[in-house]
């Protein structure tokens, strides 16, 4: 039981609001190989042991398929567990322990050839890849006797304490059980954090000591929204935070419609989705569409490329759900945080400044070719579909050109760049003579011009949209859409934060692209505040020297009421 003696108050970075109290569970990260294990000396008795693991992992597997939710997540369960027990694999570890090399490590031998050989065969076989390294790091676990990696069985809804998820990790769990996420690492831009907005799950990250001070204590409550997190909360620290909620709801009350200011100035509220089935909640809420289009979210634990007619029914999917509003589709982007197997051009140094993006399309034009061909039939066959359609990390005006005439020739009518890079958004004013709008990626936009990279979580500082060098960027890049009459968005998290979203709107965005659960707040802000306002708030913003400034000189500037809504 929990006991006033033992709260602590964390903080760390809100990357997603809401408040969420209850149980904590812990996720645990893969192990690995043992590096001080003895090569195997007794084949029989060390062969059994690996097929006890991999009996141990099938049966719990089987478990918590009894158990799963949906169907889908039920046979995924099953089919792992089916291949934990698999004769091929459990004879291919025997052959590794015969060349004399240590239990953990014929375990990882074995299961990379049998990787190669499921993906030479292709198909469903390919991507069976991943549950097998899944199998691996379980069985690894067992055989050093420490505790299965990843999220554990969940007994009820809980908070999930992790010291980071991987994006594929985050893009599986269920709302419904997962009340809260907090992360010791990772940062407000990383596609976990993402994914958790995405979701609608009350999350914080960069929350220093949260494993440690939880170890006795198996009850936190969390406020995604200012990243503060209670380990062992009294209950007037819950009450706290139910007050705290009834103040946000109050402010929120009564936020619906277009996306406008006070004075009905314009400002499009879109969603940012990255599967069908998040366009078809996303459509559900009071929104104008989607201004971006995740679609490498689709095919993360993919081995294979997806084929155009796979494609074209999801675009399809997504495109029913928005009806006529808006859908701004963004070709694979692929690399660096987000590397998809069929797409891998072999290691790099620093995978953020390698061949990523748009880049990577360029070298493999084949799978562009298939993800244009495949919007294009999806456009034909809804009617009345609005779909606009850009390229993630352009630099140059030329690859702004390259992808333009690319997506023209395809019969794709409103052809747009991303803003990711300090190149693009100097050159904005070129790039917009030619493509029709631009979004701004102010996550990766970030990460550019700060030179910090966005995975790492001890940079998050540098990392925050207020830093006067991000919003420098920002203004430049709206000048260029002005000069050319295009329209420019923004789509990083930074839209989605109702006091910066007012800055934006300030510098001339003319729409704001986000978690579907973010646009309620950010639609009350602008309400609060007519254009003029948010122009001299941009103004005080771009004066500051330095962030934290920045941030406080407009908080001091914004109606009051604004600050419930933070
Ligand atoms: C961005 O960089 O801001 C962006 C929207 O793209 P992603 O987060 O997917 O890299
Ligand atoms: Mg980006």
């Amino acid at each position: 039981m929990t006991s006033p003696a033992e709260r602590k108050v964390l903080h760390g970075i809100g990357v997603s609001a809401g408040t969420a109290s209850g149980p904590v569970a812990i996720v645990t990260p893969a192990v690995g190989i043992d590096e001080h294990e003895p090569a195997s000396v007794d084949l029989e008795a060390d062969s059994q042991r690996v097929r006890d693991a991999l009996q141990q992992v099938a049966t719990s597997l089987t478990n918590r398929a009894e158990h799963a939710n949906s169907e889908t997540s039920k046979k995924v369960l099953e089919a792992t567990a089916a291949l934990a027990t698999d004769r091929g694999l459990i004879k291919q570890i025997d052959k590794e322990l015969k060349k004399g090399t240590g239990v953990t490590k014929a375990i990882h031998d074995a299961v990379e050839v049998y990787a190669g050989k499921l993906r030479k065969i292709g198909g469903y076989m390919a991507e069976r890849v991943t549950d097998l390294y899944d199998i691996r790091d379980r069985a690894t676990a067992r055989v050093r006797n420490l505790p299965e990696p990843g999220i554990p069985t969940l007994e009820g809804p809980s908070i999930l304490v992790a010291e980071d998820l991987a994006p594929a990790e985050t893009a599986t769990l269920d709302p419904d059980q997962v009340l809260g996420i907090i992360t010791e690492a990772g940062g407000a831009t990383s596609h976990t954090a993402i994914l958790a907005a995405q979701l609608g799950i009350p999350a914080a990250v960069q929350v220093k000591g949260i494993a440690e001070a939880i170890a006795n204590t198996p009850v936190a409550a969390l406020d995604g929204g200012v990243g503060e997190v209670i380990v062992a909360p009294t209950p007037q620290d819950i009450e706290e935070l139910e007050e705290r909620s009834r103040r946000r709801a109050a402010a929120l009350a009564g936020s619906s419609g277009e996306g406008a200011t006070k004075d009905g100035h314009k400002v499009k509220l879109l969603a940012n989705i990255g599967t069908a089935d998040d366009a078809a909640k996303a459509a559900q809420y009071d929104l104008e569409g989607s201004g971006l289009f995740r679609t490498e979210f689709l095919f993360l634990d993919r081995d294979a490329a997806p084929t155009v007619e796979e494609q074209t029914e999801t675009y399809i999917s997504v495109l029913k759900s928005f009806g006529r509003r808006r859908v701004v589709v963004r070709t694979l982007d692929a690399g660096a945080d987000k590397p998809l197997s069929f797409a891998d051009l072999g290691p790099e140094e620093n995978p953020a400044l390698g061949r990523r993006g748009l880049r990577l399309s360029m070298a493999r034009e084949d799978l562009l070719d298939d993800q244009l061909q495949a919007l294009a039939n999806a456009r034909e066959a809804v009617e009345g579909a609005e779909l606009w359609v850009m390229a993630p990390m352009v630099a140059t005006v030329e690859e702004a050109e390259w992808f333009a005439n690319k997506a023209r020739g395809y019969n794709l009518p409103t052809v747009g760049v991303m803003v990711e890079t300090p190149a693009a958004a100097i050159m904005s004013e070129q790039i917009l003579s030619i493509a029709d709008f631009a979004s701004i990626g102010t996550n990766d936009l970030s990460q550019y011009t700060m030179a910090a990279d966005r995975m790492q979580g001890e940079l998050a500082e540098l990392l925050i949209p207020w830093q006067p060098a991000v919003l420098k960027m920002i203004r430049e890049t709206a000048q260029g859409g002005e000069r050319n009459g295009k329209p420019i968005g923004v789509c990083g998290e930074a839209g989605g934060d109702p006091l910066v979203a007012l800055v934006l709107v300030g510098l001339g965005v003319q729409s704001l692209s986000m978690a579907p659960g973010k646009v309620n707040a950010v639609r009350a802000a602008l309400r609060l505040h007519d254009l003029q306002a948010c122009k001299q708030m941009a103004r005080l913003a771009l004066e500051s020297p330095t962030a934290a400034q920045a941030r406080e000189a407009v908080l001091g500037a914004a109606d009051p009421v604004l600050r419930d809504l933070l």
